[in-house]
Formats: C-alpha cells, structure tokens, sequence
C-alpha cells in the first residue's frame, strides 16, 4: 500500500502547480491528495439521456446534447461582444452562447468534431441558447472512468475567477483517482465490512466520484456514511469506556438530614414524578463509584433548579462542597437567591461570586472555599478561574450547558485531585441524534413533564401593521396586574443597528405607556452589571410593568407575574431562542401569551418558523424542525461544543437512522473489546487516533 499517496502535496498532482495548489488550500483547504479525494460532491446529474434539439424547450433543467458547430460568429461592440456558436444534432439547431472568455473558446471550438454539450437552455428573444455550456469533445472522453451521473462540486467565486469550476475539480479528481484507485488502505476491519456488505474504500472513493450507476453510488455513499458516524461514534464511546476505568468517582452514598430535613420541611412543592424519576437516576450514579457525567434536558419551566437543589444537598451530606455555574450574571443571581431563600434555615452556606464580585469579597470566599466553610458556590465563568479552589469539590452543576463547551467543563474537573460529579442541565432540547453526537460521552435523564397546573402559553402571530390592536392588548393585561416582557433582537452586541432599534422601541413604548402610569425599565448587554441588576430588580419587584430587553433575558430568569412575552422581528430569531423567549413566561397560575411580531413581508423560511411555534409549545418537536430547517451547525449551543459538526458526507439531521445503527454498533465492539486490542480491530485503533489527532483534545477531560 502506498499508505504516502495520499499525504502526497496537492501542487503534485497532474493539472495542479503550485499557483492552483495555493488557491485549492486556502479557498478548499485542500492541501493534499487525498483531502481532494475526500472532497465529496454536492450533487449528481443523470448524464446517460441526451436530448434532441427537437424536443428541447427552455424549461428543462439541465441538459445534455451530442452534435457538431456547424459556425461561429462574435456579436456587439467591443466591451460587449458575446460569441455564438451554432450547434446542430440534425434534428434542429441551437446557440450556444459565451461572453467571457471568447478567444479561448473560439480557438478551441473546432468543427469537425463531435461534442457533448452540457448546460441549462433558456429563451433569448424568441430563440432558446444555453449560455456558457460544457463542452467536452467525444472522443477524449475516457472509457475507464466512465460515468453515467456527473458529479458536482462546490467551489468559490475566487476558485470560478481562476478557471477552478466544478468541471476543473471533476478533471482533478479523475487524474488523482488514476493513480490512487486500488492504492488506498482500507480504513474498515474486513469483519465490518463483510457483516455490513459495505463497499471497500477504493471503490467507494471512485464511486462517490465517478458513480458508475445509481446503485453503486448509494452504495458509496452508505459506506462513507457509515463511516465518517461511526468512527465519531466510536471515539466519544471509547473515551466513556477509557474514563470509566480510569476515573473513579467518589462515592456518596449517604442521604443525611441536609436532604431529610429539606425534604420533610423547606421543599416548596411536590416533585413532579419526572423530578422524581431523575433525582433517583442521580442518585444511582453518585452512589456507583464511577464520576457521573448527566445531562439533564428539561424544557423551560420545567423544575430543575430544584433537582440541581437537591443533587447538591446529597454532595452535602456526604461532606463534600458543590458549586452551580450559570452561562450569565443574572442568572447566577437570579440561582443564588433562590438557593439562599430555600437553603438558610438549614444553615447551608452560600456564596455567590461573578466577574462583579469586590476583591474583598473574593478574598474571602477563596478562604472561605479552602477552609470548606463554605458548602455551595454559584457563580458564572468566574469559578473556572485557577485560583477558585475548593477543599473538597464533589458536584459540579452546569446550568444551560449550550453557553458552555467541552473545555470548560473540563476545567471545573480539575477542581479535585478526584474529579467531581458533573450534572450538566439544559433547556434547549436536543434531537436525540444530535445529542447522540454532541453530547454523546453524557448519560442523559429527561424531565418530560411541567409542574402542575400551568396553562399552555398562547402563542400569537401579528403583522407590525397590527401594533394599535398590540399595545390595547397590552394595556388590559397591564390593568389585570400582569407584567410584560418585550424582546428586541440583537444579534452582534456591536451591531449599531440593533441597539437604534432597541432605543426606538423603547422610546415608542415609554411614549404608548407613559409614566407614571406605567414603569418601563430596559435592560441590555451593554449596561453595566449594577445598573442591569437595578432595572432587572424594578422588574422582579414587580415596580415596573414593561421590560425592554434583548436576548440578555433568554437564559432562566423566572418572574412568574410576567405573563406576556412580545417578541419585536420575530422573523430575526431562530426557532430555539424564539422557543426559549417564551418560556419566559408561562411561569404563573395565569393565562400567559407569547406574541410574535413581525414585517409584512417574510421569507418562506421565517413563515414556517412562526407558524411551528404557534402550532406547539413542545420543546423536542421544536428542535427537530430546527435541526431540519437550519442543519446541524446553526443548532443552538453545537458550536462550542467542540464535536464535529461539519461532515464531509454523513448529515446529522436526516441519517439519524444510521447514527443510532453505528452507535449501537460501536458499543457492541466495545463490550467486547474495549481497549480495542484484538487483531482485527487493530486498524479501528489506528483510525481513532488519526481521526482524533485534529479534534478537540479529549485527553485533558480523562
Ligand atoms: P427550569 O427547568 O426552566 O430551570 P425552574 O427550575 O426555574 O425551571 O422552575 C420553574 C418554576 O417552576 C419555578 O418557579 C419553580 O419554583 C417551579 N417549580 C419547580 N418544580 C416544581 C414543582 N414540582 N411543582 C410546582 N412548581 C415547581
Ligand atoms: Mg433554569
């Protein structure tokens, strides 16, 4: 095997040079041959049809002809001139028409020869031409890599400008399979191969290329499929089994008077049976002696501050500290009164600490930490910096995960010489494929139920011609005593736009509610902490009615008198964060209403958004359609977290089938051998740490 091909550098290959070498890097990071190799096509086209001229009218997609020029001539002024070709088949004549590039064109036109011409026909005047078509000359055609469906490529406007199309890229593949097909060391264990009826990789690669039929492509694309999800899959579960081994968890298995007495006298309500379900499937993973790594999904409202509550009194009771970690300052101040309100008459000490936390105040809680004083932290990225450190760190509770990545929560691991337990809790569900991927080294526990007695919020949609019926809306629930959130959207905090859209708003709003009849406070990411906290308060009290705000309020803040979320361009969300805005509210006994306004005029995408929303209140459904509408890479939170996302062939949205099949696939290879030592999984160790090598470094969270 000439293992070395592919490494070899792209400015080698046939066709290539170090000019189109430097172009293919930066513009495709293609630097090698075998990154071209595995540069995959967007798309096919069925090029075994060839039409008649007869038959052509100018709403056929693609075509394809076979025929001869019979002329050629050049049109127009000088800064204008187009070439046209006559082209004829013998059942009727076309043109073939070119604007750029008319020397070259009409210099290597040549015709006595028979061509296949390759284009899209459109009606110019009252005569249908393809413009800029392909042309290939018959006879050069090579028989050895015949193809029947013509692959297509992505390139860039700067590749284009340098005669690198879609076609060029297809000639390059064809020279690098030419001396690669047959060279390329297979990178499945025979055994899979033979128990999945894959294709080998030789084929596969050139069939993925240079399909020859359509079956052959499927098939090419199922094995490079497989693949690509199962060594992903692998990986994570590899690293599960590794850390498993390795890591030894603390064990806790005492419930002791912090739970009992919290339980019997300070609970506020009744468990849902969902928080029920899931504090006992923590329970059984902190008394296991290995490091809990949990994923709790709940939808907003949903009840797990009263989990993460209860996770960390069992910390407690077995003598160890814990500490919670919120994505924003509100939010860990929003926690640490929570925590102190449910918390003091036990006599837990809580402290909370945040990027505006005073020098002396953090003196003291990093004494406080190391004496072990202090049992419960909370806090926001503040408690990853070194010098937090704790007498005896046994939980860690992170709190919508999706702010946070991969390497963060390694951080807080290093917290113990043991790591601590780590409950990580978000409210952006996750499809389950997703989560299989991003989150696939977690155990995930569900609560699939709201606390009793909540009404479903109303979801409304209104056009902005519609806003008098809004602010008389507005105004009746104000009368009836509720409170009013109204979200602008802001995209880039140094988007100078948004914030003229957020102060205009909130000028016509203060002008619509006028003090002091009503109180309006706003609220954005620019303000400083002290004089976000003070109009958040004025809202929290209950002291104003109206609060203006950006996405700053997305994340956890629980005013349950707050009953109507507007929404302000709805059209500018996306579904998960509009998803999030609402569970804002709805937090009440009353009646709650999300209203989505948005421009007149919207695109077809932002029509079905709006419309899922206001046709469902549930989370998971939510997020599949936005995994579906957006793909993988735009899902909220996936960005930090460190997996990859961008795949080369497989998508995580629509081959959900075959991850849950190579998951399944890769534990059972696992159970068996899981330190892959066996002779024929020898190479699947070898792929892993290939694949692994550019990837997020897992090592430092094992
Ligand atoms: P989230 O899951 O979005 O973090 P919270 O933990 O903030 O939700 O809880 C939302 C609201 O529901 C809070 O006001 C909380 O006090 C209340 N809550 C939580 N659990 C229950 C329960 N079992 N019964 C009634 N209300 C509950
Ligand atoms: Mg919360």
């Amino acid at each position: 095997m000439r293992e070395n091909l592919l490494q070899t550098e792209i400015k080698f290959l046939k066709g290539v040079g170090p000019k189109r070498a430097a172009l293919l890097e930066k513009e495709l990071n293609i630097s090698t041959i075998g990154d071209l190799i595995f540069y995959f096509p967007y798309k096919y086209i069925d090029r075994t049809k060839f039409y008649k001229i007869s038959e052509i009218d100018p709403n056929l997609p693609y075509i394809q002809l076979k025929g001869k020029i019979i002329r050629g001539e050049t049109i127009g002024h000088k800064n204008r001139q187009r070439f046209v070709a006559f082209f004829s088949d013998g059942t009727g004549e076309i043109d073939l028409v070119w604007f750029k590039g008319i020397k070259w064109i009409k210099q290597s036109l040549n015709p006595v020869k028979e061509y296949i011409v390759f284009g899209k026909p459109t009606l110019f005047g009252n005569r249908i031409n393809i413009a800029h078509p392909e042309m290939e000359e018959v006879s050069k055609l090579d028989e050895k890599i015949n193809f029947s469906l013509q692959s297509f490529y992505n390139t860039s406007e700067t590749l284009k400008k340098n005669f690198i199309n879609s076609k060029a890229i297809h000639n390059l593949m064809h020279n690098a399979l030419q001396s690669a097909y047959g060279e390329i060391a297979e990178t499945l264990p025979d055994y899979i191969l033979e128990k999945e009826k894959l294709l080998n990789i030789n084929d596969a690669l050139l069939n993925i290329h240079f399909p020859k039929n359509a079956e052959l492509l499927k098939k090419a694309q199922f094995r490079l499929k497989f693949e690509e999800l199962f060594y992903i899959q692998l990986g994570i579960l590899k690293n599960k089994v590794d850390r498993e081994h390795k890591v030894k968890g603390q064990i806790f298995n005492k419930i002791g008077d912090y739970v009992n007495l919290f339980y019997k006298n300070y609970i506020p309500f009744e468990l849902t049976e969902a928080q029920k379900r899931v504090i006992k499937e923590i329970r059984k993973d902190l008394g296991a002696g290995i490091q809990m790594n949990r994923l709790l999904q709940g939808d907003v409202g949903s009840g797990k501050t009263l989990v993460a509550i209860m996770t960390m009194l069992i910390a407690l009771d077995n003598n160890y500290q814990a500490c919670l970690m919120a994505p924003t300052e509100i939010l860990a101040n929003q926690h640490f009164d929570t925590f102190k309100d449910l918390l003091h008459n036990l006599g837990v000490e809580v402290a909370l600490l945040t990027g505006s936390s005073k020098k002396s105040e953090r003196t003291i809680i990093h004494e406080k930490l190391l004496s072990g004083e202090l049992q419960i932290l909370i806090g926001t990225h503040a408690l990853i910096e070194d010098i937090v450190e704790f007498k005896n760190l046994g939980l860690v509770v992170i709190d919508e995960q999706h702010r946070f990545g991969v390497a963060q929560r390694a951080k807080l691991w290093k917290k113990n010489f043991i790591p601590p337990h780590v409950l990580v809790m978000t409210a952006t569900p996750i499809p389950r494929t997703l989560a299989m991927t991003i989150y696939g080294d977690l155990d995930v526990s569900v609560i699939d139920e709201l606390p009793p007695g909540r009404k479903p919020i109303k979801t409304i949609h209104y056009f902005d011609s519609k806003r008098l019926r809004l602010f008389g809306f507005l105004k009746q629930q104000i009368e009836e005593g509720r409170q009013i959130y109204i979200v602008f959207p802001l995209i880039k905090e140094s988007e100078k736009m948004d914030y003229k859209d957020l102060e205009d708003g909130y000028v016509s709003i203060t002008r619509a509610f006028p003090f002091p009849k009503y109180t309006t406070t706003i609220v954005h990411g620019k303000m400083k902490p002290v004089e976000k906290d003070k109009s958040m308060g004025l809202f929290v009290r209950g002291q104003a009615q109206i609060m203006v705000a950006t996405t700053v309020i997305e994340v956890g803040v629980n005013v349950p008198n707050a009953s109507v979320m507007v929404i302000e361009s709805a059209e500018r969300f996306g579904l998960s964060q509009l998803h999030q805005l609402r569970g804002r509210v709805g937090r009440g006994a009353d009646q709650s209403y999300c209203i989505l306004m948005t421009g007149n005029k919207l695109s077809n995408e932002a029509r079905k958004r709006i419309e899922i929303l206001v046709n469902t209140n549930n989370g998971f459904e939510i997020s599949e359609a936005d995994l579906k509408l957006r793909g993988p890479g735009d899902i909220e939170g996936t960005q930090q977290s460190g997996m990859p996302l961008d795949l080369k062939i497989a998508n995580i949205a629509r081959d959900g089938q075959i991850i849950q099949y190579v998951r399944d696939f890769a534990i059972k290879i696992l159970s068996r051998d899981p330190l892959l030592s066996n002779e024929n999984n020898s190479i699947l160790k070898k792929e892993l740490i290939k694949r692994n090598k550019s990837d997020f470094d897992w090592g430092i969270i094992s």
